[in-house]
């Protein structure tokens, strides 16, 4: 099988030469007893939080880092659909479509134990169940409506707004009723996030000199939920501009992943006289909901109430530039790596 592998820990953003594919001999023959699956890896998920894994650690920073870091040389998993090749596992025969943890190439040996599910494609494509109907789903789902609590009417505000959360954030909000303001970081974007995905304004934040007035700009009335994927200076601006009670949930910081160096800091005081609720969360902590947020994403796709959005690219050799280029805000939507067809 052929896999991507880093050759050094990453320090900054991540360049071509921090990657590596390889090859290692794969064998489709396996011993019942050991109780592994082979599953042939079809589309595998892009994500920042890979970026973190990439690091170099002191021990205590890596404790408290919730995905295992990743060390030069190995495979490094992802959440990824696949179809079973070979079973020594009595839950899963030959053809089973699996969804869980699979290796960032062709191939992946899945050993006792390890995240694996059959998968039901409930007649949406396979892509789906790796983006909008899998994590990102779920953290978008999860981190709006179970941390947010939101109510009609009120006004939202998504960073990243354009990405794999951030538009479903967006589109969670106008089904809901909200007001939703996003910022992404191109022309091209902020016309996406208003034409097509029906947002009531959107900005691009490269183009922008003071975020705070920007801010007050598009929430004259003030924000009531930021849902922050970035971080950074932008979350510094929306914890000045929220409403009495606002809520934050903190998803991802992902100005900070590339950059050591600390900039924005939000108002603590602002926080206390506008009895903020800033929570970070983990969709991984919020599995319970994985029902309700299926059911709910399925039906708003059939009818069209919100629409997916997926950049797929091609192949094992594609996956370090599809990483490479979410720092670069190059990607519409989720990033998936189509490694196969079914
Ligand atoms: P996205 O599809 O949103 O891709 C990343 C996007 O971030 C880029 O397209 C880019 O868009 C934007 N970006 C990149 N660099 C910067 C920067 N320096 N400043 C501002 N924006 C930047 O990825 P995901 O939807 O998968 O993830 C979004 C966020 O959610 C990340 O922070 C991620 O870590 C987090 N996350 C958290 C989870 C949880 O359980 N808490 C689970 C999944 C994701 P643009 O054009 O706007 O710059």
């Amino acid at each position: 099988g052929m896999y991507i592998t880093i050759k050094n820990h990453v320090d900054g953003a991540p360049q071509d030469s921090d990657f590596e594919l390889r090859s290692s001999p794969l064998s489709l023959s396996l011993d019942p007893a050991s109780h592994e699956v082979i599953v042939k890896n079809l589309y595998v998920s892009i994500d920042p939080y890979q970026l973190n894994r990439m690091k170099s650690y002191s021990s205590s920073q890596q404790r408290s880092n919730y995905a295992v870091a990743i060390t030069p040389g190995e495979d490094i998993d992802t959440y990824a659909v696949g179809k079973v090749v070979a079973s020594g596992n009595p839950k899963f025969v030959k053809g089973d479509l699996v969804a869980g943890l699979l290796k960032w190439g062709d191939f992946t040996v899945v050993k006792p134990g390890g995240m694996l599910n059959k998968l039901d494609p409930m007649g949406f494509p396979l892509s789906y169940h790796v983006g909008i109907l899998g994590f990102s789903g779920l953290t978008a789902y999860a981190g709006f409506f179970e941390i947010c609590k939101p109510k009609k009417g009120e006004k939202v505000f998504v960073s990243a707004a354009l990405g794999s959360v951030g538009n479903l954030v967006g589109q969670f909000a106008k089904a809901l009723g909200c007001y939703v303001v996003g910022s992404a970081g191109s022309k091209e974007k902020v016309a996406l996030l208003k034409e097509k995905l029906g947002f009531d304004g959107a900005f691009n934040y490269r183009e922008e000199t003071d975020l705070k007035l920007t801010l007050q700009r598009y929430f004259p009335d003030g924000i009531d939920i930021y849902f922050d994927n970035v971080g950074g200076d932008m979350q510094e601006a929306a914890v000045s501009n929220m409403n009495i009670n606002g809520r934050i949930a903190v998803c991802g910081v992902i100005s900070e992943y590339t950059d050591r160096e600390k900039r924005g800091a939000p108002s603590m005081i602002d926080v206390i006289y506008k009895r903020l609720k800033i929570q970070g969360f983990l969709a991984g902590d919020h599995m319970n909901l994985f029902g309700d947020f299926l059911s709910t994403t399925c039906d708003h796709l059939r009818s069209g109430k919100i629409q997916p959005l997926e950049d797929i690219s091609d192949g094992v050799e594609s996956i370090p530039s599809a990483l490479i280029n979410l720092f670069r805000g190059q990607n519409i939507g989720k990033k998936i790596v189509r490694i196969a067809e079914e």
